[in-house]
């Protein structure tokens, strides 16, 4: 499983990792299956969040995660109507309680809302003082919310910044990805595969993703994968409930693609013009 530095939490992390939004609403045991082979088969980046399932979500990966915590990178999120300094404190300790350790690997703020990013990060840089986070980043920040958190934060502190990514999706590319690269901070990823509205392969798109495909002997969500992770800041979170899914994304972080393949996705999914404001789901 290859793997990559990730920003600022000096930590070595699957390029292809684990997502778990409605991974409630799958059978628990077969979820918690396909979670544990992703972590055997290397994909150590688990995120979850505290609103998944209100906290359904992080009990599943508490459970999946139990006897091989070491093993896996944990990233989880506090909702932005509980990120004030003290409320950050207490949905960070209600998720390490779902998730039955004793620490997060890396702790998001999951959007904007209103508390001042300033209170945040005071929190989290209180709580990783104390070790139960050992590191922190945000969620769906656009180049202006993430200068201002550099201004409050300070060089080398925001580890990441998770937002929106797919095919269909490019926006991140016009000035997000280009500012975390500057500032090494890592990009991830989420709904690589458009969350529920992956190319069809009668599409315009889907008929080239389909072709280089075919010629490569790989699935259609492997190379959209290897992709959306052909720069070295990115990661992917692919959510799967499914043991076949997740092994088959596993096997996606061993795919290099040609310039060819790249330039012709590139015309297939074109970047479009560069939104207003961050697209987020
Ligand atoms: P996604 O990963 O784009 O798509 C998930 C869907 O793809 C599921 O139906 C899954 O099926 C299917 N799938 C997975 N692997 C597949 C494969 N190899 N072949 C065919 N189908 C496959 O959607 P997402 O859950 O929205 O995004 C991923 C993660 O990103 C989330 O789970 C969450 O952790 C994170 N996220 C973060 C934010 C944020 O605001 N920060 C927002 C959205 C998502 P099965 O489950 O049946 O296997």
């Amino acid at each position: 499983m290859q793997k990559r530095r990730f920003g600022a939490a000096q930590a070595d992390v699957s390029v292809i990792g684990q997502g778990t939004w409605y991974i409630e609403q799958a059978d628990r045991l077969v979820a918690i299956a396909a979670l544990r082979r992703g972590v055997e088969l290397g994909l150590n980046h688990i995120d979850t969040a505290e609103m998944y399932g209100a906290g359904a979500a992080e009990t599943i990966v508490g459970e999946a995660i139990r006897d091989v915590r070491d093993d896996v990178f944990l990233v989880s999120k506090v909702l932005p109507t509980n990120a004030s300094k003290a409320g950050t404190r207490r949905a960070c300790e209600a998720s390490l309680k779902r998730l039955k350790t004793d620490r997060l690997d890396c702790y998001l703020l999951h959007w904007r809302g209103q508390h001042p990013l300033a209170e945040t990060f005071a929190a989290f840089e209180e709580l990783k003082r104390e070790g139960k986070i050992l590191s922190w980043g945000v969620s769906n920040f656009d180049e202006e919310d993430l200068a201002e958190a550099l201004t409050i934060a300070g060089k080398g502190r925001i580890a990441c910044n998770q937002v929106l990514y797919h095919l269909g999706e490019r926006a991140i590319e016009h000035a997000v990805i280009p500012w975390c690269e500057q500032h090494d901070v890592a990009v991830v990823a989420y709904s690589p595969f458009g969350h529920a509205g992956f190319p069809a392969r009668n599409s315009k798109g889907g008929y080239v993703l389909a072709d280089v495909a075919k010629a490569k002997g790989l699935s259609l969500h492997q190379v959209a994968l290897a992709f959306l992770t052909r720069k070295a800041s990115v990661f992917a979170i692919p959510k799967a409930a499914r043991l076949s899914h997740v092994e088959e994304n596993a096997k996606a972080s061993a795919v290099t693609l040609s310039d060819a393949d790249i330039a012709r996705l590139e015309e297939a999914f074109p970047l479009g013009v560069k939104p207003r404001g961050l697209p987020m789901i």
